[in-house]
């Protein structure tokens, strides 16, 4: 059976499909948009590529087994795969969302559902009381990303998935930051899995691409019609591409996991950073909760500096990690939030959300932990130099 495999040798059994008719080791690319009906009045399984494609299905149907749910759909982007579960909802319906969600999901959330009817209410997830006293009769949906970004506050899932059936309402997560590889939202139960496939999932700074997993068949027939409806369909070589990025995304995260959380201990030894954020750490508030829901505290983690000219400074003086948005790369990324994913909000919703003008976010890849804390030993060091010539200078 199936189930009884390790996740690591699933990957591979759920992305290996060996063609039947030719014995080709990987899915073929169907770049087909339309398929020749045999029977005049029995139609194949394919029809058209927008309602199914058999790359797309093999991708489809991996991403829904290493999730545990019943059907998988890929999208054209993480962007694509929330809002096409988000209007799942209808006129008048509400949805329990996390002040520090995702800009995009902000936007979707703020800009287009609420012109539609579909109201929402932000809270602060990681304190149950306030998800309780948000809910409202007309409430559908409870929206999770954990951990979230940039500090890496930790949601309860299981809690909240708990409150959301009491009520009668979905639990939607968006498991980008953890993938299936950590964290399984569908088993401490939630009804819908949503990625942005476009970080390590497809792990190469190569795709744009979302994915969702439902874990019931009512809520996967009602996103099929969705998918289908919408239309925001993933490419068939990019769902190609997808496939391959998965077959070793267990390595890559765990290795990527591995050094971060070496990362993370070398910036809390250093005194030029004031505050870590990873919930692999002991000290971090949401350690307890991420270590019974998830595996690892994850490939990306925070960290503080004193104020914004030590950021540039240290950004200016490491040479391994690109400088850029995105996450979730063979290659270390490392992002200034202040002016990057967080640059809509003001100085002062910013500072409340707890990122502070000297915080960088970085996305650990697969370079080796000890030459990257050596770069960013060299980052601190320019820090200190730059801050003597200062003095230096004043007196
Ligand atoms: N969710 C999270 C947590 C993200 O970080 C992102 C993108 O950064 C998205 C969703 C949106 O995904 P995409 O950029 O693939 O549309």
């Amino acid at each position: 059976m199936a189930d009884d495999y390790q996740f690591s040798t699933r990957i591979v059994r759920d992305t290996v499909r060996v063609d039947p008719e030719t014995g080709a080791a990987n899915v073929p690319v169907y770049l087909s948009s339309t398929f020749h009906q045999r029977d005049f009045d029995h139609f194949g399984k394919y029809d058209y590529t927008r309602s199914g494609n058999p790359t797309r299905d093999a991708l489809e149907n991996a991403i829904a087994d290493l999730e545990g749910g019943v059907r998988g759909f890929a999208f054209a982007s993480g962007m694509a795969a929330i809002s096409t579960a988000f209007l799942l909802l209808s006129a008048g319906d509400h949805a329990v969302v996390p002040k520090n969600v995702y800009g995009g999901t902000f936007r979707i959330l703020t800009e287009v559902l609420g012109r539609l009817g579909i109201d929402h209410t932000f809270v602060d997830t990681t304190r149950l009381d306030e998800v309780r006293s948000a809910i409202r009769p007309n409430t559908k949906v409870i929206y999770v990303e954990t951990p979230s970004n940039p500090t890496l506050k930790v949601s309860d899932i299981r809690a909240i998935a708990k409150i959301a059936k009491v009520h009668r309402c979905y639990t939607f997560v968006d498991n980008t930051f953890m993938t299936p590889v950590f964290q399984r939202p569908l088993q401490l139960g939630a009804d819908l899995v949503l990625h942005s496939a476009t970080k390590f999932i497809s792990g190469h700074s190569d795709v744009i691409a979302g994915l969702a997993v439902a874990g019931n068949k009512e809520l996967a027939d009602k996103l099929y019609f969705l998918q289908n409806a919408l239309g925001a369909v993933l490419g068939v070589q990019d769902s190609w591409l997808l496939l391959r990025g998965l077959k070793t995304l267990d390595v890559r995260i765990k290795k990527s996991a591995a050094s971060a959380l070496k990362i993370a201990s070398f910036f809390s030894d250093r005194p030029e950073v004031k505050k870590v954020f990873y919930p692999g750490l002991p000290g971090h508030p949401g350690s307890k909760i991420q270590k019974q829901q998830a595996m690892s505290g994850g490939a990306v983690l925070s960290f503080e500096l004193e104020n914004e000219e030590a950021a540039h400074t240290f950004v200016n003086h490491v040479s391994l990690p690109i400088f850029a948005v995105s996450l979730g790369a063979v290659e270390s990324i490392l992002s200034y939030p202040p002016k990057m994913s967080h640059a809509e909000l003001s100085e002062a919703e910013r500072i409340k959300a707890g990122i502070g003008s000297g915080l960088l976010r970085l996305s650990v890849g697969l370079e080796d932990a000890d030459d990257l804390i050596k770069d960013f030993t060299r980052g601190l060091t320019a820090i200190n130099e730059k801050k003597q010539e200062t003095v230096t200078s004043v007196n």
